[in-house]
């Protein structure tokens, strides 16, 4: 069975109604990444990180899959699919897709603050400052956030290594080190990129690219589609 790797950013999850990170009217120009999604600004106002990712666990508890997520469920019939995200949705378990790697954490998760291995899912409930694991430290969201280590990208180097296609959708690739990944496929690997914007394949020195210029609801399925029937 062949591997298929497929690496998803924000756009894909745009067309469910979750903001992007950087196109026009996207998160950013709403907040200031320095004051909720960076590490140093959890050090200095743990209560707004904390009020900031409620507010987004409570937006994403009312998104659903789109075309794009629940067509790449269909991929599993006949290959080997492994999805590694940037996203911290839970819209490729929504569709029903089985091996997910969340690179940036996920939002229906929270985590000890002293021991990242304690880990808890909070569904699409708040978290409060003074909230504690059992061990009795404060909990905070299980996202990696901007000035920290990203813990799985070792594992998502290793099956990226062993991809004999790549999908890359919904993602300006801007990101590090997620954006670094599809180097390591081997060098003549397929790799196709669903995007709206034609700048976001340019100048990645790509031996083997496929550009589909489409939103993910449209492009996803068509590729698909062929790539089932080929
Ligand atoms: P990004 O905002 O930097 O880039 C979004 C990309 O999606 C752009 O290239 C844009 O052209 C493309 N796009 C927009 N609409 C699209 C559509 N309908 N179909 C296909 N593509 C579309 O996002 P990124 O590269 O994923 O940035 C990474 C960071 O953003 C990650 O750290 C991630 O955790 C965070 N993030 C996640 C979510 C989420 O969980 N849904 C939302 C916002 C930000």
């Amino acid at each position: 069975m062949k591997k298929i790797v497929i690496l998803t950013g924000a756009g894909i999850s745009a067309e469910s109604g979750i903001s992007t990170f950087r196109d026009s009217g996207g998160l950013w120009e709403k907040y200031d990444l320095k004051e909720v999604a960076h590490i140093d600004a959890w050090d200095k106002n743990p209560e707004k990180v904390l009020n900031f990712y409620n507010q987004r666990r409570t937006q994403m508890a009312q998104c659903l899959p789109n075309a794009a997520h629940l067509a790449l469920v269909a991929l599993e019939k006949k290959f080997d699919v492994q999805i590694i995200t940037q996203n911290i949705d839970d819209l490729h378990e929504k569709a029903g897709s089985t091996n997910i790697l969340h690179l940036h954490g996920k939002i229906c998760e929270v985590r000890s603050t002293t021991n990242p291995n304690l880990i808890y899912n909070i569904e699409y409930n708040p978290v409060k400052w003074g909230d504690t694991c059992p061990e009795g430290s404060q909990l905070r969201p299980n996202i990696v956030w901007f000035g920290e280590e990203v813990p799985a990208i070792e594992l998502a180097i290793k099956i990226c290594q062993t991809a004999d296609i790549i999908i890359i959708i919904g993602t300006s690739m801007i990101v590090y080190p997620a954006a670094s990944l599809v180097h390591f496929a081997p060098t003549h690997t397929p790799v196709y990129v669903v995007n709206p914007d034609p700048n976001s394949a340019n100048s990645r020195e790509i031996a083997n690219l496929h550009f589909i210029q489409q939103k993910a609801s449209v492009g996803v399925p068509e590729l698909v589609s062929k790539l089932l029937n080929e």
